[in-house]
């Protein structure tokens, strides 16, 4: 086995890995702490994605019952959160009970 720390070359690669792996939470909260604002449900980029705060109002035939931004790949905060950025509305947050169709199976 080698030791990462062996040669120069490597001993960087290994503290670049260490030093992006501790600053991706805090880039991730950068993120979620710039993303105040909750979406505008009657904004084009909302009205176009079919977004609504509540999942339950949504008259999509798309949408299956268990289908919530909480879920789905895009939402960028804990399930646990209430609100939190998602990938395509940059710069606002979405309602964990949220919905809109371009919803993906969180991995
Ligand atoms: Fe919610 Fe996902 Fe749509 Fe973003 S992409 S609004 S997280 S369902």
């Amino acid at each position: 086995m080698s030791d990462p720390a062996a040669s120069p070359t490597n001993r960087r690669k290994f503290l670049f890995a260490c030093t992006a792996a501790a600053a991706a939470p805090l880039a991730a909260r950068s993120a979620f702490a710039q993303s105040k604002e909750k979406v505008d449900e009657n904004s084009p980029q909302a009205k176009a994605l079919n977004y609504r705060h509540d999942a339950k109002q949504v008259k999509d035939p798309k949408r299956k019952p268990d289908q919530f931004c909480n879920n789905c790949q895009l939402y960028q905060a804990k399930a646990s959160d209430a609100w939190g950025p998602c990938a395509l509305f940059a710069g606002n947050l979405v309602a964990a009970k949220g919905w809109c169709n371009a919803w993906v199976k969180k991995a």
